[in-house]
């Protein structure tokens, strides 16, 4: 039986890992789960599954389930805000930690699970894009296997199987392209969110919805399969792919090409990470090629989508300027969201924080969340 915590249960990610746990209830047990604020899906997953424990982030939202469960007589333990995250995360019967969570948030439970021993299945990328380095080097410590659900590292996850990373040639991310595929930065600038919200393959929470949008979550992904697969830059090479049949695919060094496909469903990744090395049967439809026909491919254009770009100058400088990156994204995708700066805004604030804050610094916990800490307050002088 594999205990679980789960933390960013009732997100998108959440949501359908709980799916996951439902279709074998023989294999898993819900031991934890989390939530930002939103209580009434909480009282769900615990009138469903009865986890031993729920944490909720928000004050009100913690109010609300704590109350419930008291009147409810139910069982679980509801705890409060980061303290409880990392309690969850860290619980001695867990063995996987999923990480569902949207953001930066994520950073210090996913760290201090693998201090804890935990195997991480890691749909949160924010944290690898921040604190890749501290998070690798740790999980190497620690003996801990870091499971990629992000449907192009469990891609490529899957591609690696029976074959050594030291023959890689070449990486190939593909992308959906996204909403505005085609599209120039000038004709996107003050785009209003609706459209940018109407990702055309994925159903997934807003910030990555507009993360695929501007393409940043391509250049997210590309630092995460960096750490993930200890690749160079050079070597991870997105393409454009927008069947998102192929959900990513590696070039070794004898030519040959090994990709995963199957239909665009997170619950195959999800379902894969929890599993490890095994495969379970289908919860799944599996892909009809014939139905499918025609897989095209381009070259993601970086002039049009500069976040990719600046994606890769972050990772390539390395230290402290992918958190900075990131963090720097996060609010402004929040302000987006807020319709407080325009579609075109997200990028120039990015690269505005890139270019002013000193990135120089090691890879620490302390660090990273200073330097977070700053690109916050100057970001919220500024816009809000
Ligand atoms: P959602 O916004 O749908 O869900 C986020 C979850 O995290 C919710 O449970 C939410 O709680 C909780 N949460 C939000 N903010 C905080 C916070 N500040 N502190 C603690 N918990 C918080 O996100 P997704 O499921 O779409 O994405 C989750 C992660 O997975 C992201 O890192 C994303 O990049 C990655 N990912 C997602 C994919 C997808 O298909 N959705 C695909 C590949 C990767 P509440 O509901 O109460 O707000
Ligand atoms: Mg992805």
């Amino acid at each position: 039986m594999k205990k679980i915590a789960l933390l960013g249960a009732t997100g998108s990610i959440g949501t359908q890992t709980l799916d996951i746990i439902k279709s074998d209830r023989n294999n898993f047990e819900l031991t934890a789960v989390s939530a930002y604020s939103n209580s009434d899906s909480m009282i769900g997953i615990i009138d469903e599954f009865r986890p031993r424990f729920a944490v909720m982030m928000d004050k009100a939202g913690y109010d609300k389930v704590y109350e419930y469960c008291k009147i409810e007589n139910r069982k679980t333990e509801v705890l409060h805000g980061m303290e409880g995250l990392i309690e969850i995360a860290t619980l001695p019967e867990v063995n996987i930690v999923v990480t569902a969570l949207v953001g930066m948030v994520g950073i210090l439970p996913t760290v201090r699970a693998i201090e804890a021993g935990k195997d991480i299945a890691l749909a949160n990328k924010e944290t690898l894009v921040a604190a890749g380095e501290l998070v690798i080097n740790k999980a190497k410590e620690h003996e801990v296997n870091i499971l990629p659900v992000d449907s192009e590292h469990s891609a490529i996850f899957q591609c690696l199987q029976g074959n050594s990373l030291t023959e890689i040639n070449k990486i190939i991310l593909t992308a959906s392209g996204g909403p505005f595929r085609g599209r120039t930065f000038e004709e996107v600038k003050y785009i209003p969110k609706t459209e940018a919200l109407k990702h055309p393959k994925w159903n997934m929470g807003n910030k990555i919805t507009i993360d695929s949008a501007t393409l940043m979550n391509k250049g997210l992904e590309v630092i995460e399969a960096h750490w993930l697969f200890s690749q160079p830059y050079e070597k991870i090479c997105p393409v454009v792919h927008p069947e998102s049949i192929i959900h990513s695919a590696i070039e070794y060094i004898d030519g040959s090409i090994i990709a995963q496909l199957g239909v665009a469903d997170m619950r195959l990744p999800i379902q894969y990470a929890l599993n490890y090395p095994r495969r379970m049967n289908r919860v799944v439809e599996p892909l009809d090629l014939v139905r499918a026909g025609r897989l095209t491919f381009e070259e993601p254009s970086y002039e049009n989508f500069p976040c990719l770009r600046l994606a890769f100058e972050a990772g390539k400088q390395g230290k402290l300027l992918p958190a900075i990156m990131n963090c720097a994204n996060e609010l402004s995708v929040d302000l987006y969201l807020k319709e407080k700066i325009s579609f075109g805004d997200i990028y120039y604030i990015i690269n505005e924080c890139m270019e002013k804050f000193d990135y120089n610094k090691a890879v620490t916990i302390e660090n990273i969340l200073e330097s977070q800490e700053e690109v916050i307050r100057f970001i919220k002088n500024k816009y809000n």
